[in-house]
């Protein structure tokens, strides 16, 4: 059965490129009907946080993306932050040293460059594996000279490939890597170690991660055959790795960029339906000719063959109108549910909403569920509804938008307005009023017509449509803010 994992460590703001990550494991397993854990790398303390921490739980959570083993939930192979696994990797580490897969090594920096500037062997391949058969004399006489050894893994000196499900095979060749650190002098074990340890101990089938980890890959399958043959596991897992994730400019998003941090496009609005849309699209898609679809046709459809090993551009214009078509597919009562927060947040309301404003949210969410990308265009979409007169005010550039004889057409609607009945007051009968008095009366067109009716009532230039909104306004509050602009 399939077992993937997501194993973040808990640095900084949740990156799109990995929660992209966590996407592909997530629909592939439930595409596979496999299981997906969700382990914390934390064996960092100096940059770990749990702030950190939590706001992954978030990310994952916001968008629906359940785990079935892991933090938060727990699982048989718990627990499941590194940070306190230490008693097991101390276990391991001694298994592997007894059998000779993991040895003490004493070099240190400046030792190995010596060694390999007087070897005239190229000083990036760093070290060169000396450590590997030191007498136990020669050893006790470093110890004696008060030095730690760290502990490293001793690799073969042949070439290693594997089969990568997203990049087909890779093949580093015989010296491309050496014996590496898997604890440290001071005794902490290394990302290179814990991580595939854990995935072994975890029964971890499939491996998707970002290519940035992809020369981490044959030292970890290196480490990997001395866990098969101590015991620890019986397999290697296959690897895939994920393409990367493009800003601008074709760089890699960078964490500094605020496009890469997810909550970023929470905050302005994103819907998790259209969000996670556009994470797929980063290197997958469902097919060649459709953009927008559900997280079921996704898991219907994903398997991680299909991914797409070239860098994938994050475009932000084609995420939002990703989002704007999830926006439109929301029941209507759920997207006003849904644009609340927002409205709270840029103070058009407060919570708890009273009934009125319940009503007039009933009201006028299907005008602007049409016309928005983002949640967070909805409080400048809405705001108006939600004063009055007095309180409103009008835009700049609205103003600057009025023609010179506003003051006449505006004149001539309050003229028509006042003639319409409060029982019916309506937009269809709106409209025809205003019709008659402006485009037939006044011979103008609807454009220049309605233009200072839509400031007066809305303060802005662009608005929900006219009639519908003085509907929801109702006759006193529309014939006040007409007023208010004409004086
Ligand atoms: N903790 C590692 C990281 O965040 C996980 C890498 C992996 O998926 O193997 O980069």
């Amino acid at each position: 059965d399939v077992r993937v994992r997501f194993c973040p460590s808990p640095t900084g703001t949740p990156h799109v490129g990995l929660i992209r990550t966590a996407l592909f494991n997530w629909a592939y397993a439930r595409h596979t009907g496999g299981k997906l854990v969700f382990r914390i790398e934390d064996t960092d303390a100096a940059r770990d946080s749990e702030e950190s921490y939590e706001q992954l739980i978030d990310a994952l959570t916001w968008l629906r993306l359940d785990w079935d083993e892991g933090v938060v939930v727990g699982g048989p192979h718990a627990p499941y932050r590194q940070s306190q696994r230490g008693g097991i990797y101390g276990e391991v580490i001694e298994r592997l040293r007894a059998s000779g897969h993991i040895y003490e090594s004493y070099s240190n920096a400046e030792e190995i460059d010596a060694r390999n500037e007087a070897n005239g062997r190229p000083k990036q391949l760093g070290y060169d594996n000396f450590d590997r058969d030191l007498t136990e004399e020669q050893r006790a006489a470093f110890r004696a000279e008060g030095r730690e050894p760290a502990l490293r893994l001793r690799v073969p000196d042949t070439e290693l490939s594997f089969d990568d499900l997203v990049r087909g095979e890779i093949t580093f060749p015989a010296g491309s890597f050496v014996d590496f650190v898997v604890v440290r002098p001071n005794g902490a074990p290394l990302y290179t170690f814990v991580n595939p340890l854990d995935d072994a101990l975890m029964g971890i089938t499939h491996v998707l991660r970002g290519e940035d980890l992809l020369s981490s890959t044959p030292r970890q399958i290196a480490l990997y055959h001395a866990l098969i043959d101590i015991g620890v596991t019986s397999f290697v897992p296959r690897f895939g790795h994920l393409p990367y994730v493009m800003g601008d400019g074709n760089k890699k998003l960078s964490k500094r960029d605020p496009e890469s941090n997810l909550f970023h496009h929470r905050d302005r609005g994103f819907i998790p339906e259209g969000l996670v849309n556009y994470l797929a699209l980063l290197g997958w898609s469902l097919t060649h000719d459709r953009d927008v679809f559900s997280i079921d046709e996704m898991i219907a459809a994903f398997d991680v063959v299909d991914v797409n090993p070239n860098p994938a551009r994050f475009d932000l214009k084609k995420a939002e109108s990703i989002n704007g078509d999830h926006i439109r597919l929301l029941e209507t009562h759920d997207f006003a549910e849904r644009t609340i927060p927002y409205l709270v947040a840029a103070g058009v309301v407060a919570e708890p909403l009273s009934e009125g404003q319940r009503g007039i949210l009933a009201q006028a969410a299907p005008l602007v569920q049409e016309r928005i990308g983002l949640l967070g265009e909805a409080p400048g979409m809405l705001g108006f509804l939600f004063t009055d007169a007095a309180g409103l005010s009008f835009a700049d550039d609205a103003l600057a938008s009025l023609p010179a004889n506003a003051g006449e057409y505006l004149a001539a609607s309050v003229n028509a307005l006042e003639l319409v009945p409060e029982s019916e007051w309506a937009h269809e009968q709106l409209q025809s009023v205003l019709a008659s008095a402006l485009i037939e009366g006044l011979g103008l067109k609807p454009r220049v017509a309605y233009g200072p009716l839509r400031v007066a009532v809305s303060g802005r230039k662009v608005s929900p449509p006219l009639f519908e909104s003085m509907e929801i306004l109702g006759k006193a509050e529309t014939l006040a803010r007409i007023d208010k602009l004409s004086a």
